[in-house]
């Protein structure tokens, strides 16, 4: 097979991963896992013997020993506090290197099952589209620690634009709505004829189908309760928790295809049966579907304000989206009919659409400039007869500033220079320029932030307290390559590349330098090099 489609996409999903191709038929199709399933379920096991289980195995030994399991740990890659070891994760891991892990798993079973003519190595994979710099940068090093060279981490709102945008030909304004396993984005984006355009982005990195089973494990909590007079917490007992929980997310399932369900729950010796109506369920969880509703309409007047007041078409993504009331509310708040597309599958499916595009420009790329005797095989068919047609132009989720004082009232605050929703187009820069505040200075240090604002007419200055700091503690010192007097301007320049991550450099005089921030759970490059050695020596199941 020509090298230019050795190309994989990657879903690496809160509660489900999956792995795709475009095949030689031009087809994007999912490589299934050891048991033939398509998706994994993105839970690990630690077993007492050193064994690390991921995937179905692992989900079942979650029941019973939940404090050797790990789920959700999508959501820990945005939070800085699950960074700080030794952590809540077994082998004192961080969340990264247990991403890896499901990462490993997912790539051996598709390799050894063959199905594709060779290894997954070269791979895109897919990141809520509000995940800011570091949690991307952290997604990239799972992908790294993998063993995998990471092409590019694609936002999955706008993965699933792909396979729509592939189908029309005039220009469309869409909104993807995409409630997963644990996340919640939405975002609008122009189609046109193969180029899809982000236009604007918003989410919520706590919400998601697991906050819908919380809901129903506490009702059917309550209902054993009141029936043998007990007053159990969902959060009391671990074990009883995992169970809850696994039986919810069951029984939430069923919901989407059936009016009413029957359910027990079993705990030290007493048991409950109980039936559960769709509308009950739909009542306990109404406030988290008011929740994305709101993000919606934020995110419709952000584009709005942007020049995008028409929507053509709502997409509904991520499993979540299957529970009718989503598709019934969308409707009826959007005044729409909301298509739902394949939302197992289609994230890590146009992320293959998506990379081997990708290959292919650059193999173009490699051939007009003499580096390749032959071009890349030309495709023509299916969902690949898109190929080196799709230019995807993505936004940034968050703003970023520099921390600074204020010159008129001396108050801490932050310069904001790129702001959220800025165009990812390869020239998302912008610079400020600072001084010296004595003679013969060698350092300076730089405190970027990270914030969710959006009025770039108001919010240029925000207190820092409005704001995240990047890194934690003291801000990293620019080392300046020698010592300047006094009042010497700096020019800090921020670049988003197009993969969302930010690098900041500075220029002193003819001097340029790359600046480079300790940020949490990014690890250095010697850190890099020894954590995927040691997951390579890892044996998983
Ligand atoms: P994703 O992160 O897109 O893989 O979505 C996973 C989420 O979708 C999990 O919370 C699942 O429980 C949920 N999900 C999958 N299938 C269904 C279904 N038929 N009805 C309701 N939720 C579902």
């Amino acid at each position: 097979m020509d090298d230019t489609r050795l190309v994989f996409g990657i879903d690496l999903g809160t509660t489900y991963s999956c792995v795709a191709q475009v095949d030689q038929f031009d087809q994007a199709v999912v490589l299934r896992n050891f048991e033939g399933k398509s998706t994994t379920p993105s839970v690990v096991y630690f077993g007492e013997d050193g064994t690390i289980t991921v995937g179905e195995d692992a989900k079942d030994a979650s029941k019973t020993e939940p404090e050797r399991t790990v789920s959700f740990i999508k959501r820990s890659i945005s939070t800085d506090d699950a960074y700080n070891k030794p952590t809540k994760f077994p082998m004192g891991l961080d969340p990264t290197e247990i991403s890896s892990y499901i990462l490993k798993k997912i790539v051996k079973d598709a390799n050894d099952a063959g199905q594709s003519d060779n290894e997954v190595k070269k791979v895109v994979i897919t990141c809520p589209a509000y995940f800011g710099s570091k949690e991307r940068e952290r997604t990239k090093q799972a992908g790294i620690m993998a063993g995998l060279e990471v092409l590019a981490v694609l936002n999955e709102p706008t993965a699933a634009a792909i396979a729509y945008g592939m189908k029309v030909s005039d220009k469309k304004n869409i909104i993807v709505y995409d409630l997963g396993g644990g996340t919640f984005d939405v975002t609008i984006i122009r189609v046109n004829n193969g180029a899809i355009t982000v236009i604007a982005t918003g989410g919520d990195h706590h919400l998601g189908g697991v906050d819908w089973d919380t809901e129903l494990a506490k009702y059917m909590l309550n209902q054993f309760n009141k029936e043998h007079g007990k007053s159990y917490g969902l959060d009391d007992d671990p074990v009883l928790r995992n169970q809850l929980m696994i039986l919810a997310e069951e029984k939430k399932k069923s919901l989407s295809a059936r009016d009413t369900v029957k359910a027990t729950v079993t705990y030290e010796g007493d048991s409950t049966k109980m039936e559960i109506t769709r509308d009950i369920f739909d009542q306990l969880t109404e406030f988290h579907l008011d929740e994305t509703i709101e993000k919606t309409k934020e995110v419709i007047e952000i584009a709005k304000n942007k020049g995008t007041a028409t929507i053509d078409e709502v997409l509904l993504v991520g499993g979540s989206s299957r529970m009718p009331q989503i598709k019934q509310r969308v409707d009826a708040e959007l005044h729409c009919d909301a298509k739902l597309t394949d939302p197992d599958e289609c994230v890590a499916k146009c992320a293959a659409i998506f990379a081997l595009n990708e290959s292919y420009n650059k193999a173009m790329e490699e051939y007009s400039e003499g580096m390749r005797d032959e071009p890349p095989a030309k495709m023509i068919r299916g969902t690949g007869g898109a190929t080196g047609r799709i230019n995807v132009i993505n936004v940034t989720s968050k703003t970023y500033g520099m921390g600074c004082l204020d010159s008129e009232t001396g108050a801490d605050v932050v310069e904001n220079l790129i702001f959220a929703n800025s165009p990812l187009n390869g020239n998302c820069k912008a610079s400020s320029t600072f001084y010296t505040v004595q003679d013969n200075q060698s350092g300076v240090s730089l405190p970027v932030f990270e914030s969710d604002v959006t009025d770039e007419v108001n919010e240029r200055t925000i207190p820092q307290n409005a704001a995240i700091p990047m890194e934690e503690g003291e801000p990293s010192v620019l080392k300046l390559t020698k010592k300047w007097p006094k009042e010497t301007p700096i020019k800090v320049i921020f670049d988003i590349d197009t993969d969302g991550i930010l690098h900041v450099h500075a220029e002193v005089e003819q001097d340029s330098i790359d600046f480079e921030m300790r940020i949490k759970g990014v690890k250095g490059q010697e850190e890099l090099e020894a954590a995927t050695a040691k997951i390579a020596r890892a044996k998983i199941q």
